[in-house]
């Protein structure tokens, strides 16, 4: 079975075909373009969904001509439904209603936070992990029982990418800034001490942005110091979380998932408690096609699709609420 899959959740507009071969997936092309706001901005939800719409013929044009496969061949489609930005979301949800009644395709909306975590235990092959999905729109920990992923903390107020990306921009760099931030934290060893707030197993990270930023006059101790202490904060809820559930593997996911420092501090936390640690790949970890496709692939084999009407798009979808039956 062979998907398309599209994503347009915020910053990126990706197409992606993916064939099931078994539990495997195989992904025949995966073709993205990014809106990049002005430096020192973040993203405008009116400018990142006319980015998209500019480049989504082109996208799936290209995505389909790297597959090697005609838009006849295509089985089943998929979309990011949500969470997200409402302009954004739309694209994807239009461009997929479009092909699906054109072609007569059915028609699969994917929760897009589930996409980050399927995609990652497909290519890791992770069976039943403590999930770390840490990206621009989530930061939460998350373990699968009774056909949810139910949540065993999360932030309370904004993403670990958020605050890597606000203080990065606060420093004058273009959006997203947390491989930026990674280069500059890794030419310092200077700890300045900064607001370390856990509650019960929820993180805040605001207070500790604003602590970050009056210190942010040298770059690179800031960044560091930062980092630090914002790895140590999910790091402790993580720990916890799998001494709690007793999990045996642990995966990080989700556009910081690229980050080296993050997962050294998550190997020592998995040796201690004898879990197996997993990462996604860097090329697969942030935003893309090829999590919504091979989500719409694992939907397919136990639902029929839904009717144009129900294809809809939700700005706010919690990953807790979707049940999943594959
Ligand atoms: P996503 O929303 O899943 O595409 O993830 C995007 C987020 O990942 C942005 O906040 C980026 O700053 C962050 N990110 C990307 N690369 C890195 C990195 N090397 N270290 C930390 N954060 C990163
Ligand atoms: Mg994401």
């Amino acid at each position: 079975m062979i998907c398309l899959g599209i994503e347009s959740t915020a910053h990126t507009f990706s197409c992606a075909i993916v064939e099931r071969r078994g539990n495997k997936g195989k992904i025949l092309s995966d073709v993205r373009r990014i809106y990049r706001p002005p430096d020192g901005q973040g993203i405008h939800p009116r400018e990142a969904s006319r980015h998209h719409i500019e480049h989504s013929s082109e996208v799936l044009s290209e995505c389909v001509h790297q597959s090697n496969l005609s838009i006849k061949d295509i089985d089943v489609i998929s979309y990011s439904a949500g969470p997200g930005l409402g302009p954004c979301l739309r694209v994807s949800g239009v461009v997929a209603r479009t092909i699906s009644s054109y072609y007569k395709i059915p028609i699969y909306p994917v929760n897009h936070a589930i996409g980050h975590i399927e995609l990652g235990k497909m290519l890791t092959g992770a069976k039943d992990p403590l999930v770390l999905l840490v990206s621009g729109g989530h930061t939460m920990l998350a373990a699968f029982k009774q056909k949810k992923w139910r949540i065993f903390g999360e932030t309370l107020d904004i993403t670990l990418g958020q605050l890597l990306d606000q203080f990065g921009r606060s420093l004058g760099f273009a959006s997203p800034c947390g491989k930026k931030i990674e280069e500059l934290a890794g030419k310092s060893e200077k700890y300045i001490e900064l607001p370390y707030v856990v509650k019960g197993n929820d993180v805040s990270f605001s207070g500790l942005m604003s602590a970050a930023k009056r210190i942010s006059k040298n770059k690179e101790d800031a960044c560091y110091s930062l980092q630090e202490t914002a790895f140590a904060m999910i790091g402790e809820a993580a720990e916890r979380a799998l001494s709690f559930t007793e999990k045996k593997e642990l995966l990080i996911v989700g556009g910081v998932a690229a980050n080296k420092r993050l997962s050294q501090i998550f190997k020592q936390i998995c040796a201690r408690q004898k879990a197996e640690f997993f990462v996604a790949p860097i090329q697969y970890s942030g935003d893309c096609g090829s999590q919504i496709a091979w989500t719409g692939l694992l939907e397919a084999t136990v639902k029929k699709g839904v009717s144009l009407k129900d294809a809809f798009v939700r700005q706010s979808w919690r990953l807790d609420t979707v049940q999943i039956d594959y």
